[in-house]
């Protein structure tokens, strides 16, 4: 690097591309963020139509401190900026045949609720999930807070620990297998295999040590912002902005340039012009990194044919009149998850009877409806896109949904519904460049995927750095919060010298 304040390019405006402009800003360096939609936030977007707000993605805000971090970072009060409150209920659950739970937030009323809905001992629930706190405990200083796999990251005290006994992470079995040995009741383990969902991968493959995802919503804690999820990516644009990252906007980057000897990266490419910079900071899905040449290294062998996460169709609609029935979040489950799942990731298709999520945010944030209304997010998982009809997909999933909403809930909106705007794979891929529209890259559907996810740098291309949900430690706000630390604390490292685990890097 040069001996000047350090130039970074930062390659897309998603969520870990801005967490890691924000760190790096902090450090000293120069930060120039190129994003090619008008508009920050990638993932986690917002609609304003018709008098109604919908966030477009991201509905369900975990580890606010990851957030809170960042202004402190720059010694800012989080509260004069972005406010947030504790839910009181995680989520309201409808099954077909009837049942119906609450997910309190406090974790003995959800034990207690689970007793009294399917009979199953409070212990049972309280056992599972504090060893589901116990594995995170154990995971994120491992997995989540450090660049991996690193040789350095394996002989930490907890490589060593992990490495002596790994089966403390429960990664030989898989998450059904795991939630099944444990409950006796299906709609308990329906519930739980649910959670395997929110970095889209499916709990038939996916190691148990997921259901340290469960641990986050339960006993960490689940949150909403005041002003809705988009309030996150508004109010760290404008921190960012306060201290000096430059964003350009409308600006995609074709490529990145590196040195043909050494690989070393010289800058980016936008349009005809070739800019340089000293580190390059891609917050792209990786899959479109490689696939769409715009870097001129090969994808690491591993994690090649690990499948896709799942994408999802979105229908957002403005419905007239108040639904008590419904919470902040519901889910209405399929009566047949494998199956569910086979049609996901096996034959690509959807499935006749989809798990539906509902997510109302005026609930919350009485603005996001005109008065009277209710903005529903109403989603079900998809299978990556790999050219099928959607369109009729799409009109048939419409018809299944309304028809569960009725039978699940007793309510029929379809009178209701006075907006509209639907999102599904080809969209969220064009809009966010998340490769055949995958939310989070690869899926962890084997018990090696936190060994191949794509690390965070590569040896063979000094001064390329990759940040946001397609690389470790994972998908979602947390983890790509966890990416921008990670990156940036390393890339400060070589900046200065200091090589931590710059010299192990394996791939
Ligand atoms: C429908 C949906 C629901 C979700 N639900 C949740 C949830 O409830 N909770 C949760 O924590 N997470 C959820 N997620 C996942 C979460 O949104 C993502 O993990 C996270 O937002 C990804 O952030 P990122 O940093 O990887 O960047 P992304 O959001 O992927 O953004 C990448 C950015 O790069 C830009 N870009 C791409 N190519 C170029 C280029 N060539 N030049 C310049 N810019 C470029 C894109 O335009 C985009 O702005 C959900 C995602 C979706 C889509």
């Amino acid at each position: 690097m040069t001996q000047q304040t350090p130039k970074v390019a930062i390659i897309g405006a998603g969520i870990g591309g801005l967490a890691t402009a924000i760190r790096l800003v902090a450090k000293g360096f120069v930060v120039d963020v190129f994003e090619k939609e008008s508009q920050p936030g990638g993932k986690l977007m917002e609609i304003r139509k018709d008098g109604f707000r919908f966030d477009l993605g991201p509905s369900l805000f975990t580890q606010p401190e990851r957030v809170e971090e960042l202004f402190t970072l720059m010694g800012e009060r989080t509260s004069d900026h972005f406010r947030y409150r504790r839910l009181t209920n995680i989520c309201r659950y409808f099954w077909p045949d009837g049942t119906r739970l609450n997910a309190d937030a406090d974790p003995d009323e959800f034990a207690y609720e689970v007793r009294r809905v399917l009979h199953i001992e409070p212990h049972k629930t309280s056992q599972y999930l504090n060893q589901a706190q116990r594995l995170y405990d154990l995971a994120a200083p491992l997995l989540l807070n450090r660049p991996f796999p690193t040789v350095e990251a394996l002989m930490s005290p907890a490589g060593q620990k992990i490495g002596r006994n790994p089966w403390i992470l429960d990664p030989f079995v898989t998450l059904h297998h795991r939630n099944q040995k444990t409950f006796t009741d299906p709609r308990l383990v329906q519930l739980f295999d649910r959670y395997a969902t929110c970095n889209g991968s499916d709990p038939y493959k996916a190691p148990a040590t997921l259901k340290m995802i469960a641990h986050l919503e339960h006993n960490l804690g689940a949150f909403f912002p005041d002003n809705g999820m988009y309030s996150i990516v508004r109010e760290l644009t404008n921190l960012a902005l306060r201290h000096g990252v430059r964003f350009h906007f409308g600006t995609p980057v074709e490529r990145i340039n590196r040195y043909s000897a050494s690989g070393a990266v010289t800058g980016i490419r936008i349009g005809a012009k070739d800019l340089k910079f000293d580190a390059v900071v891609s917050d792209v899905d990786i899959h479109t990194l490689y696939n769409r040449g715009m870097v001129d290294m090969a994808k690491p062998l591993l994690g090649r044919n690990q499948a896709l996460s799942t994408s999802a169709l979105i229908f957002y609609w403005g419905v007239a009149g108040s639904y008590p029935e419904l919470d902040l979040y519901n889910i209405l489950f399929s009566s047949d998850y494998r199956e569910e799942f086979k049609c996901l990731f096996r034959k690509k298709t959807l499935p006749d009877d989809p798990t539906v999520y509902i997510f109302i945010s005026s609930r919350v944030v009485p603005g996001d409806a005109m008065p009277g209304h209710e903005n529903w997010f109403v989603m079900i998982n998809t299978p990556e896109n790999t050219g099928q009809d959607w369109d009729t997909l799409i009109r048939k999933s419409r018809h299944t949904i309304l028809d569960k909403i009725q039978n699940l809930t007793r309510n029929n909106i379809r009178q209701q519904i006075v907006f509209e705007h639907i999102e599904d794979p080809r969209s969220i891929e064009v809009r966010t460049g998340s490769y055949n529209g995958a939310l989070y890259g690869n899926s962890s559907n084997s018990r090696m995927s936190a060994f191949i996810r794509h690390p965070n740098q590569r040896r063979a291309a000094p001064g390329l750095w990759f940040t946001g949900g397609s690389v470790h430690p994972g998908g979602g706000i947390p983890f790509c919060l966890a990416s921008a630390k990670i990156v940036a604390d390393n890339l400060e490292d070589q900046k200065t010298e200091r090589p931590r685990d710059r010299q192990t890097m394996r791939r």
